[in-house]
């Protein structure tokens, strides 16, 4: 299975591929924005992006992703605010991560939106 982190911070990324590695995910993709994550995005079965990135924001890239793919999207957001968590629901998000992050709960977001 193969994962595409979306985030502009390289540490943020660095912390989210080694959470997945020690779920077992070794197949990843990495990308600084929403316009790398659509370029990128060809063959991956789930997805973890942020909101605010340069050049193209996480919610763009959700918007223009769902018009042509149905994969699980999750959120990694700094805001667990309600509204901004509804507004990337409606655009297509399946599900969200408030940051900072435990392993355990990443890993939990691929069990559950994986078997559904
Ligand atoms: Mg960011």
């Amino acid at each position: 299975m193969k994962v595409l982190v979306v985030d502009d911070s390289a540490v943020m990324r660095k912390i989210l591929v080694k959470a997945l590695n020690e779920g077992g995910h070794t197949e990843i993709v990495e990308a600084g924005n929403g316009q790398e994550a659509l370029e990128r995005s060809g063959d991956v079965d789930i997805i973890f992006t942020d909101w605010n990135m340069p050049v193209m924001d996480g919610l763009t890239f959700v918007k223009e992703f769902r018009k042509s793919s149905k994969i699980p999207i999750v959120m990694v957001t700094t805001e667990g605010g309600q509204k901004e968590v509804l507004e990337a629901m409606k655009s297509g998000v399946n599900d969200y991560v408030v940051k900072p992050f435990k392993p355990t709960v990443v890993l939990g977001k691929i069990e559950s939106l994986i078997k559904k």
